[in-house]
């Protein structure tokens, strides 16, 4: 990665303090993220019906017949779901993969965007997507972990569920409903993953490409609405160095607590 120093590069008058504009998280991209895991979890439900809850239905017919003896629900059950669910975690991993490579292309453009409207000048010849390629090789890590044991939680969470109505002796109807709790907690996780995640990476890259450029600190920005939690709305405006802790959860930066949508903006001294 080239480092440089935007200020030296837009020669302002000695003293004078610009704040870049804030490259914001694409909703887009946060939508793109859900619907891969949406689609795997939605997967892995049809299968649950179509598979396990049949099996479970004999096994419960079968024990009212009250016959001498009727297999209970037992881990032969579950071996296709997992299969399934590792395949479709891959899928779901390669499609993030893509949404995060193309989020870093959008944001490098964007960022280039921001320089050309607050500083006036072009950035291309020192900026490149290359500068992205370790930090992505983490993201994608991340990603792809977070992905993994979302993936293996959904058919733990189905086992659980189906073992716990076999003991109790519930019937099909039971069971379908509490498989549906459970789908239910999974999408609101899957939900949470891609609106935290997509906020990271636009969190990291805003640092990544305001360090590159020799912009050691930055202003916080709320997003100046109803959803904003009061312990940063009253962090609105404060300046902080990068690497320097804030008065948000952990001391961390603007986006990367948990649901936070608040945003970095660069400031340029001269
Ligand atoms: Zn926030």
């Amino acid at each position: 990665m080239l480092r440089y120093s935007i200020a030296k590069l837009a020669d302002k008058p000695k003293g004078t303090k610009i704040e870049l504009p804030a490259v914001d998280v694409r909703l887009s991209a946060e939508k793109q993220y859900y619907t891969a895991l949406r689609s795997m979890l939605t997967q892995i439900a049809s299968m649950t019906r179509e598979s396990i809850i049949p099996l479970y239905q004999s096994e419960q017919e079968q024990k009212r017949a009250a016959r001498a003896y009727t297999g209970d629900a037992d881990r032969s059950w579950f071996g296709g779901l997992q299969a399934l669910a590792n395949q479709l975690q891959r899928i779901a991993s390669n499609t993030v993969n893509r949404i995060l490579d193309l989020e870093a292309e959008r944001h490098t453009e964007a960022f280039m965007a921001t320089a050309k409207r607050a500083l006036g000048i072009n950035l291309q010849a020192v900026v490149s997507q290359e500068d992205l390629a370790e930090y992505l090789q983490a993201a994608v890590a991340r990603n792809t972990s977070l992905i993994q044991s979302l993936a293996d939680d959904v058919v733990k969470r189905v086992e659980q569920t189906v073992y716990a109505s076999s003991i109790a002796g519930n019937s099909v109807t039971t069971l379908r409903k509490s498989l549906q709790e459970q789908f239910g907690i999974t999408d609101r996780r899957a939900r949470l993953i891609a609106r935290d995640q997509t906020s990271k990476l636009n969190s990291d890259l805003n640092r990544i490409r305001q360090q590159q450029a020799g912009v050691t600190s930055y202003s916080w920005l709320t997003s100046h609405d109803e959803r904003v939690r009061p312990r940063h709305r009253s962090l609105d405006g404060n300046t902080y160095k990068w690497g320097e802790a804030t008065g948000a959860e952990n001391g961390l930066p603007p986006g990367q607590p948990i649901n936070c949508r608040c945003l970095a903006r660069g400031i340029v001294e001269f």
